[in-house]
């Protein structure tokens, strides 16, 4: 078999992602290889082909236990012996797995990478035929990433055992220092290096501007009912507090974060993984390791501390490839949430650079997609891109551009009540003397007396907390110190003083004169204020009648007992896109069954009679 009729015959798959293919040749031909993808982008594929094709055993270094264990069931379940070697098993396991390893049971091996010392496993590395070595997020290897693991050195003291093998090593992550090193120190040979794109085009990019409350979490998560997602918060007690509500609220919700015991978090994390909970609010700790591929949304319910971050987390949508969508809701104070926690342990310069980069990003009024990927380097050109011709699948594009409104006299009278304050105070003080409060506080300062106390009635609270946003991200403002003192910039200083007219994509409608309806803004602008844009998302294999739907929702409640059976998340049955596909080509008999996305000739033999007597039950009827 060459690799397509590999990757059909095991997989189901009938065509290889970008980047696989050229990937797998080079190993086949020899030589050693740094692949440097996405997550999601499909790095598995690249030494699991290979693997098959090979006279003798992949080797695959692996730091993440529940990783390797799901890819070791996953690969038996497409009948591929394949076996995992690390410290969820006692010592007994291990020899009895390395003496079956020996005997030529398996393809494929993942090894934690502090078993390479182990005498047991260098006697069996030098006792076997080793064909590869895939070095699993390689990017442990360097000194330079946040993930140093010095038990990573120790593989190229192995490579020594079986200097014949290729090497191939693989990351998500690699500035030009990681990437050197991982070379070096892994002491690769004549490598080649493939770099992906880090495009993930079937991710939707959303930015709101944050409003006080769970209404838009609430309005999104209605919107994707029955869907499964993350959202990820700053805190452990906000992760607590979000999940209470959404709980009471009859959402289908866990919470997930370092504070939690590790029983608690492993339980929390297997129901999500097994779909029997659909909403996962977590902090950061929740993610790394975690191959769910249906995971629909990603919601960050607060700003990310840099772009990685932020790529990571949206990246763990969307990994089978169907439309999923990311929501970030932004809010300046978050920024001083952030930057409250930078403490010595960090390069303070280097956490404020990248959290620049990341309100760049949430603030752009251009293309996100093209925001996005200009930070990793990457140019974004939807024109050369057939599927992404139409649509970048990011808020901004998909609004078109949007109306700007003169906010000149609001401005005024907002830095105008700034000036005669002092700038001492923060944002809600200011707004309330607009607003011509009279607090004890307000009172106590005599702010009452002010010019600019009640003048700012026609707007509400929320509208002008709007326009301090607003202005902020166009740098006349900015809040500083431990309680966000609101102050204005140079820049800001420079429009007041020049008296220049500001326009700005202003969603409210309170303004006297602002336009009930904007025709620029089409659909989206309602009554002034902001519906979801219309979206247009790379499609699902399509599913035309009636009798469709059907065999959807007939074989995922099969899916889901066959599961619960065999004790393994849903996906690792069949993936939604083979659901889809199933019930799109309504196969008969085995060799259909072939053709459909996701099944190959394992899972055709173990499935194939139930989900075809399904089918055709439903067609028949
Ligand atoms: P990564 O390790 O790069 O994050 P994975 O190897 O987990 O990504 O692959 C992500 C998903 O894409 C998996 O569900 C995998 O089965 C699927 N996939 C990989 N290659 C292909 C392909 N050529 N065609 C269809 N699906 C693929």
């Amino acid at each position: 078999m060459n690799s397509i009729e590999t990757l059909k015959y095991y997989f189901g798959y009938d065509s290889f992602r970008d980047g696989q293919e050229n990937i797998i040749n080079a190993i086949l031909s020899g030589r050693d290889v740094l692949a440097i993808m996405p997550t999601g982008a499909g790095k598995s594929i690249c030494y699991q082909v290979p693997a098959l094709m090979l006279p003798g055993i992949t080797i695959v270094i692996s730091p993440l236990i529940s990783l390797m264990q799901d890819q070791v069931k996953s690969l038996n379940e497409a009948g591929i012996h394949a076996a995992y070697i690390n410290s969820s098993l006692s010592e007994n396991q291990i020899s009895k797995a390395l003496s079956l390893a020996a005997q030529g049971h398996y393809k494929i091996i993942y090894v934690a990478p502090e078993r390479l010392e182990s005498s047991e496993f260098i006697w069996f590395a030098m006792n076997v035929e080793i064909s590869m070595v895939t070095v699993d997020e390689s990017h442990c290897i360097s000194q330079w990433g946040q993930d140093f693991r010095p038990d990573y050195l120790e593989i190229c003291t192995l490579r020594n055992y079986f200097p014949d093998a290729v090497m191939l090593a693989l990351t998500a992550t690699a500035t030009q220092q990681v990437r050197s090193d991982i070379i070096l120190n892994l002491k690769m040979k004549n490598p080649r290096i493939f770099i992906s794109s880090f495009n993930r085009e079937n991710i939707y990019l959303e930015v709101q501007l944050k409003r006080k409350g769970i209404t838009q979490i609430v309005d999104y998560l209605k919107k994707h009912n029955g869907e499964s997602g993350i959202i990820y918060c700053f805190s452990r007690k906000q992760v607590d507090e979000l999940t209470k509500d959404l709980d009471n609220m009859g959402f289908s919700v866990l919470n997930y974060h370092a504070g939690l015991s590790d029983e608690i978090r492993a339980k929390n994390q297997d129901l999500f993984i097994k779909d029997k909970v659909q909403i996962m609010v977590a902090t950061v700790a929740f993610g790394m390791g975690i191959n769910k591929p249906n995971v629909r949304f990603v919601i960050n319910n607060d700003l990310p501390k840099s772009i990685e971050e932020y790529y990571q987390q949206i990246g763990r949508a969307g990994r089978d490839g169907l439309p999923s969508s990311s929501l970030l809701l932004y809010s300046s104070n978050d920024i001083h949430k952030i930057r409250y926690f930078f403490d010595e342990t960090c390069d303070v310069q280097k956490a404020e650079l990248l959290l620049q980069g990341m309100v760049n990003f949430a603030t752009t009024k251009n293309c996100r997609r093209k925001a996005l990927l200009s930070y990793f380097g990457e140019i974004y050109n939807p024109e050369q891109n057939e599927n992404t011709a139409k649509d970048c699948c990011c808020d901004i594009c998909s609004r078109g551009q949007p109306e700007l409104h003169d906010v000149t006299i609001p401005m005024q009278k907002l830095m105008s009540c700034i000036i005669r304050t002092n700038q001492r105070f923060g944002a809600m003080y200011v707004i309330e003397v607009l607003l011509g409060s009279k607090t004890k506080r307000i009172i106590e300062n005599r702010h009452d007396k002010l010019s600019t106390w009640g003048i700012g009635k026609d707007f509400s609270k929320e509208e002008w907390l709007e326009l301090v946003d607003l202005l902020i991200s166009e740098n006349y403002l900015r809040k500083s110190g431990e309680f966000n003192i609101l102050e204005i910039t140079e820049t800001g200083k420079k429009v007041l003083a020049s008296r220049a007219e500001v326009k700005l994509p202003f969603t409210k409608n309170a303004i006297r004169g602002f336009p009930k309806k904007s025709t620029t803004y089409g659909n989206n602008f309602q009554d002034g204020i902001f519906v979801a844009a219309k979206r247009i998302v790379p499609e699902k294999p399509a599913i035309n009648d009636e009798n469709a739907e059907k065999i959807v929702e007939s074989l995922k409640t099969w899916r889901k007992r066959k599961a619960d059976d065999l004790n393994i998340p849903p996906f690792m049955i069949f993936g939604d896109k083979t659901l889809l596909d199933l019930a799109a080509k309504k196969p008969m008999n085995k060799n259909e069954l072939l053709n459909v996305y996701g099944i190959g000739k394992a899972k055709s033999e173990e499935f194939g009679r139930a989900i075809l007597q399904i089918i055709s039950d439903i067609v028949t009827s």
